[in-house]
């Protein structure tokens, strides 16, 4: 559910139409609605409410955005971060230290030293070179960091290959037959309080199963340790849940999963960690576009819109399915093909798709845009970085503003060597 609706057959975000944020910013523009985003988080977290101990974390990088994290965070929702930029924007939206959980694969040790001197709350450990150097840095500055190894569990998430994780080939985490190793070698070092266990197996999961089956791994493996003697008290059950892009195709819900992971943990005895991000805030936007030309194509007409791959990067990236509905829709239906300005046949929105009519200056919106969204956009073909706003009732303000082509050229230098 969402706060996307027509009124009197104008699509609103809340209570404001498309078409006066059209007017007061332009387009293309991502859209997100409050509302939607604190209802997210409110049934995510009502899933889980049979879990006794547990701490969530908002995996940031499906929308950064400060504004955004600043709802979640009033939500008590800490961030899930895989960079040093990502540590900075929790901490300027105002999440505590100690509600960030720091994952990513490559973290370099100026990044984990800014993280600890943050006060970061739990590194996931991606390999045992990672822990020792966590461990000499902490040390050096007196400090102990939290830390959990971050297992890959072997389970296809059976989704799309360029967002699954938990395979044996990915690049994450550590084959889980080696975890009892590097446990017994990490958890002599000062510095270092290596306190559990955590996997991610991917994306966009419509299937519980294989999550299902990744926990039961992890619960035989948290049995092993405690029976070698370490103490283990958190495990990291990562995020992926999926949305629905497509208006008949339902993932589980926040409900489904969180019985589950009720099923799948019972008897742990640690503190359960979550880190969704898609299915908090992929609903919770649009991306808001105007048609520039209607162009007659050999087969199909081509909506050209003034939204690109650079502006929305999933189609391109995922071949994903993106809803485009007109903001003010006449009725009249047509098959066409929906694509941007970016000089690339890969900037394709959609093919042979029965969308409504639109016409040259009409405004549109590509729907479940929130997650993944903003967040990729790129300049390419030197357009602008595309702005966010956020709606809150009937009013909305702009949160990211739209980087112009100057201000980036402006960064740029011709040097000395080039002027003579
Ligand atoms: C990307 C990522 C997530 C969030 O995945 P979603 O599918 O958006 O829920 C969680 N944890 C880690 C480690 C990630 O890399």
């Amino acid at each position: 559910m969402d706060h996307f609706a027509y009124r009197n057959g104008v699509l609103h975000a809340e209570d404001v139409p498309m078409s006066a944020i059209a007017e007061a910013v332009g387009t293309p523009v991502y859209v997100y609605s409050r509302a939607t985003l604190e209802r997210h988080a409110n049934v995510f977290r009502e899933g889980l409410q049979r879990i006794g101990r547990k701490h969530i974390a908002f995996a940031i990088k499906a929308n950064p955005n400060i504004a955004v994290l600043r709802v979640l965070a009033r939500q008590g929702y800490g961030a899930d971060v895989v960079s040093g930029g990502e540590v900075k924007r929790a901490l300027a939206a105002g999440m505590p230290g100690e509600d960030i959980v720091f994952s990513g694969v490559g973290k370099t040790r100026i990044e984990l030293r800014e993280a600890l001197e943050a006060g970061v709350g739990q590194f996931n450990l991606e390999l045992e070179e990672e822990g020792v150097a966590l461990a000499e840095i902490a040390a050096s500055m007196g400090k102990t960091a939290d830390a959990v190894l971050r297992v890959n569990p072997d389970v296809d998430a059976g989704t799309h290959a360029k967002i699954s994780t938990g395979k044996k080939e990915n690049k994450f985490g550590v084959p889980i037959g080696d975890a009892p190793g590097i446990f017994a070698r990490l958890s002599t070092l000062p510095g270092l309080n290596l306190r559990g266990i955590a996997a991610h197996i991917g994306s966009q999961i419509f299937d519980l199963g294989p999550i299902e089956a990744a926990y039961g791994k992890l619960g035989d493996l948290v049995h092993t340790l405690r029976a070698v003697g370490h103490t283990i008290d958190r495990v990291d059950l990562g995020g992926g849940l999926g949305v629905p892009y497509e208006r008949d195709k339902v993932p589980p819900s926040p409900a489904d999963y969180g019985a589950m992971v009720e099923r799948a943990t019972r008897g742990w005895d640690v503190t359960l960690y979550f880190e969704p991000g898609r299915v908090i805030v992929g609903n919770a936007g649009v991306l808001l576009t105007r048609v520039i030309w209607v162009k007659p194509g050999a087969i199909r007409p081509f909506i050209i819109v003034d939204a690109a791959m650079n502006d929305l990067a999933r189609p391109a990236m995922y071949d994903a399915w993106h809803d485009f509905e007109a903001v003010a829709p006449t009725g009249e239906r047509i098959v066409a093909n929906i694509a941007g300005p970016v000089c690339e046949s890969g900037d394709t929105f959609a093919m042979e798709r029965e969308i409504d009519v639109v016409k040259s200056g009409d405004l549109a919106v590509f729907r479940t845009a929130g997650a993944y969204g903003a967040t990729m956009a790129s300049t390419y073909n030197s357009r602008a970085l595309v702005p966010e706003v956020m709606v809150d009732g009937d009013k909305f303000a702009v949160v990211a503003d739209r980087i112009l082509p100057e201000a980036i050229i402006a960064a740029e230098r011709v040097p000395d060597f080039l002027n003579d």
